[in-house]
């Protein structure tokens, strides 16, 4: 029931932040942020109440039980569960579709990205300075050398290439404005590539730094091949750069070919045998060749992402919530 008057009429209305979380196998890591989610948005109670999006990614592991245990105690949780595995990018996407919030964050599992946060983003948007409060890690402690080095390659790459500056260490974890939200809600694209996405978008963004956190529990489900391909994925979902590089290999090529035809025709008037020549022959075919495959293969990779948009199939399918009964979302 509303009331527009009376005491009602006078108590503000709380403001509602959902919290979203992407979940791969995450049964141990649940119970460790669930706790430290309520305990820092407990103090803001006065005046902000929060959802919690729970997005069991077709976990193999008990996570959907964990979920719906915590579903079961606290009604601010609420669980979206997968047919199977779609990836971390269709759990958000899910996530985004199904926050109510005036303010929504996404998060990881693991604790990697700090709960602590939460209040100080809040606080940020609150100003009205900022329509997004992103978080960066400043240090990369407690990973690999050559992860470190191939993630800080991949981000050098991706400004080169495409015209979306994404930050260095820029987490997945940050807190938008409903307005933001819709705006990325907006691009529907199959093949999502979000910290594209979320610059595509624009808004004016800021910046909270933090040390790298090791993982609480569980594993980290990226194998070092799994980040290549996700890195060349990035690419292609947001530039042609590679479909310009052939197509200048092959203006390249046809001038060289040029060259070595006016120089082929001087030879033979001048000097008359042109049958030498058979290695010089065989290098260029097997050259020119493997050019042309590559050039090809740079096509398919952009007509299977078309193929794969042109099937508009839904991103993810949803068997199981205790939320709103949205079978799947396209
Ligand atoms: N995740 C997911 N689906 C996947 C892989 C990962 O929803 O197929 C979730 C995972 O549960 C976690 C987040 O994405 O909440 C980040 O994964 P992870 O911590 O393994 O990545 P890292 O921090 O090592 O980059
Ligand atoms: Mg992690």
């Amino acid at each position: 029931m509303e009331h527009g008057s009376g005491i009602d009429g006078l108590m503000m209305k709380k403001k509602l932040v959902s919290i979203t979380i992407p979940c791969y196998n995450e049964e141990a890591a649940l119970q460790v942020i669930y706790p430290a989610i309520v305990e820092a948005m407990e103090p803001l109670e006065e005046k902000y109440e929060f959802e919690l999006l729970l997005v069991n990614d077709g976990s193999k592991d008990g996570t959907l039980k964990q979920m719906k245990a915590l579903a079961e105690q606290d009604s601010r949780v609420k669980y979206f569960s997968f047919s199977r595995n779609f990836g971390k990018e269709a759990a958000i996407y899910a996530g985004l579709s199904n926050a109510k919030g005036d303010y929504v964050v996404m998060m990881d599992a693991d604790m990697q990205d700090p709960p602590a946060l939460l209040p100080e983003m809040i606080t940020k948007l609150e100003t009205g300075e900022w329509d997004c409060v992103a978080t960066r890690r400043v240090t990369r402690t407690g990973e690999g050398a050559i992860r470190s080095f191939g993630a800080r390659m991949f981000y050098k790459i991706i400004r080169k290439m495409t015209n979306i500056n994404i930050a260095d260490g820029a987490r997945d974890y940050q807190m938008m404005t409903r307005q933001m939200v819709d705006s990325v809600l907006a691009l529907t694209e199959y093949n999502r590539f979000s910290k594209g996405i979320f610059e595509w978008v624009g808004y004016r963004k800021t910046w909270l730094e933090f040390e790298n956190v090791e993982r609480a529990a569980g594993e980290t489900k990226w194998s070092f091949w799994k980040l290549v391909l996700y890195s060349l994925e990035g690419i292609i979902n947001f530039s042609s750069f590679p479909l310009t590089v052939s197509s200048y290999l092959g203006f390249i090529m046809t001038l060289i070919s040029f060259v070595a035809i006016i120089f082929i025709i001087v030879r033979k008037l001048m000097f008359g045998d042109p049958v030498d020549g058979w290695a010089s022959t065989v290098c260029i075919v097997t050259f020119v060749g493997g050019i042309q495959l590559f050039c090809m293969g740079i096509m398919g990779q952009y007509m299977a992402k078309m193929y794969s948009e042109v099937k508009n199939r839904p991103r993810y399918i949803i068997q199981e919530t205790n939320g709103e009964d949205v079978i799947y979302n396209k």
